[in-house]
């Protein structure tokens, strides 16, 4: 009591402006930003992402700010990190300005700010009226180990016979955890497999919600997902890179490689080897059909799409038909708010064939038997639709794109309907 009465008379002799703490906090599991500007009479914060030197792209930011006014606007200021990511190389700045902010006022449910003004000097300027004391904002709905480790629970206890495995141990000693469910029973297994996982490229929060409204419908009561659970055993990892996603870090295109660029004979990261192993072992075993790998693409994209194989010409009838029946069900399926292309998108611009065996999807490809489909999933960012509700909505359209398209069996002969 004394001291809150001292705090009061303390305060009533200064200014409005001196009065007016603002705080920018970063210290928490995947924040990232540093302050360029701070101006508390105005409510003005001007930030670029924070530079973990080595640890990829400075795109992902995520603050706390404590102190505002809630009387008053905020203006955030975004702007590109000026200094180099790796090298001589200086990220552009669209990757970091989102068209809306995330924000929120318990940093558990995020909304979106009104849309950004991006002038000629490439700073992004969101005005918003400030909607609480403390309020968190982000370049997208943040997904932390946390997050994961929610999402694993909740499903361990949810569904029986689920096994929750630690994958690896990251560099950093930090735990990369996946949940194993369905499967079958005893009398009848499971005769299909499916691996999903997220979150190779950090910053890309919103492939980590795809995936969490993915499991989610896979592990419901939904007669669909019972089914599902009743022909496949469905392995999901929620965050592959965890070190980076923990440090607020953007991870792609990390020193020496990121882990979409690590999938080779002599892996850098310990779960990305421990991925592999697992792979090849269920492959072995005939219970691998389906593999997806949950991204967000480049700021410009508007709809979500699949990368999908190089060399699907060159491929056994089987996989040319499964390839087919997949992206047919899958857009049937995603078919919005975020609808899915009907067709694949090939990832032109990497080089050479060195470069693009070491990504996962392709070494799933060259790794695995000749009815599997692999492929990268890049769910659009920068649309009002990319929320924590848009990105679990494209998970659960692609959990019943699954459904159906192992319920009409990917391992029958070529030529027999579905
Ligand atoms: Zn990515």
């Amino acid at each position: 009591m004394f001291l809150w009465m001292f705090f009061i008379v303390a305060s009533s002799g200064v200014t409005a402006a001196e009065q007016s703490q603002i705080r920018v906090t970063t210290d928490f599991p995947g924040g990232s930003a540093e302050v360029v500007d701070l101006d508390a009479a105005s409510q003005t914060i001007h930030i670029h992402p924070a530079l973990n030197a080595g640890r990829g792209w400075p795109c992902w930011w995520y603050l706390r700010v404590d102190g505002l006014d809630e009387a008053k606007p905020i203006t955030l200021k975004v702007s590109a990190h000026p200094k180099p990511y790796r090298a001589t190389q200086i990220l552009s700045a669209s990757w970091a300005q989102p068209q809306r902010a995330a924000i929120s006022t318990d940093d558990v449910t995020f909304t979106q700010t009104p849309p950004a003004k991006i002038g000629k000097d490439r700073i992004a300027v969101y005005t918003f009226n400030a909607p609480a004391k403390r309020i968190w904002l982000a370049w997208g709905p943040p997904f932390v180990p946390s997050h994961a480790e929610d999402v694993l629970n909740r499903i361990a206890n949810k569904v029986p016979g689920s096994e929750r495995f630690e994958l690896a141990k990251t560099l950093g000693g930090r735990p990369v955890n996946g949940i194993r469910i369905g499967g079958g029973t005893k009398s009848k297994p499971a005769p299909f497999g499916v691996w999903v996982q997220a979150r190779q490229h950090a910053w890309e929060s919103g492939g980590c919600w795809v995936g969490r409204g993915f499991i989610e419908w896979a592990a419901s009561d939904d007669p669909e997902a019972v089914k599902l659970r009743e022909l496949a055993t469905i392995h999901y990892v929620p965050i592959m890179d965890v070190d980076n996603a923990a440090m607020g870090a953007g991870g792609k295109e990390a020193v020496p490689r990121d882990h979409n660029r690590d999938w080779s004979d002599k892996p850098v990261y310990p779960e990305v080897a421990a991925a592999q192993k697992r792979l090849i072992e269920l492959d072995a075993k005939n219970l691998l059909h389906v593999f997806i790998d949950l991204h967000n693409p480049g700021p410009g994209e508007r709809r979500p799409y699949f990368f999908g194989p190089f060399d699907l010409p060159q491929m056994s009838p089987m996989h040319q038909r499964n390839y087919a029946d997949w992206i047919g069900l899958a857009a049937r399926s995603i078919n919005g708010p975020l609808a899915l292309l009907p067709e694949y998108k090939i990832a032109s611009y990497i080089k050479t064939d060195e470069e693009r065996l070491r990504m996962s999807s392709n070494w799933v490809r060259h790794h695995s038997q000749s009815y599997v489909i692999s492929g990268t999933l890049e769910t659009v960012w920068n649309t009002t639709h990319s929320t924590q509700v848009g990105y679990q909505t494209v998970g659960r359209q692609l959990a019943q794109a699954l459904a159906r398209y192992l319920a009409a069996n990917p391992t029958r002969p070529v030529g027999e309907g579905r």
